[in-house]
């Protein structure tokens, strides 16, 4: 598996995120070497808590193939799963995951804590962290830059007025 060639997909859903004001998070579900599904994260824009991109690209995996078990499957996420996303990612039985910047604050796939390799569920999934790193942690950062700079200048930025 070329993990940077579908890490740069999940980039670009990435991007198509940050554009619409959202954290800019892609990811990509891949079984046997194609290409199931792609989304990004749309929480803000939905407001809804449960839309981040790695439960989107389950959900539309899941439709895709007919099949709640994702067995086999490549999940690539640009930024290290959340505790959420991780307890779906043992449910779906996604075989593996690769991410590529690491998030020290509330990743669960290695870094607070390895929710999908523990030994304590009936799934394990092998983690492989830091593919594109820099490049998926630079649109993070420039991100939450951007919006403190906006915050700063009382713009207000529709997706994020609440904050
Ligand atoms: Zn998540």
């Amino acid at each position: 598996m070329d993990h940077e060639y579908f890490m740069r997909i999940a980039i670009e859903e990435a991007k198509k995120a940050y554009i619409k004001g959202e954290v800019p998070i892609g990811a990509v579900l891949v079984v046997k070497g194609e290409v199931i599904a792609k989304a990004h994260n749309l929480r803000e824009l939905e407001q809804q808590v449960l839309n981040h991109a790695e439960i989107l690209v389950i959900k539309e995996a899941c439709e895709k193939i007919g099949f709640w078990r994702l067995d086999d499957s490549f999940l690539y996420s640009t930024v290290e799963p959340c505790v959420m996303c991780s307890g779906a990612i043992v449910q779906a039985r996604v075989e593996n995951v690769i991410y590529g910047a690491s998030d020290s604050k509330n990743g669960c796939c290695g870094s607070k804590i390895n929710l999908v390799n523990s030994g304590f569920f009936n799934h394990n999934a092998n983690v492989i962290s830091g593919v594109l790193a820099e490049e998926c942690g630079l649109l993070m950062t420039n991100f939450f830059k951007e919006l403190r700079k906006n915050k700063n200048s009382n713009e207000d930025r529709k997706c994020y007025k609440k904050i």
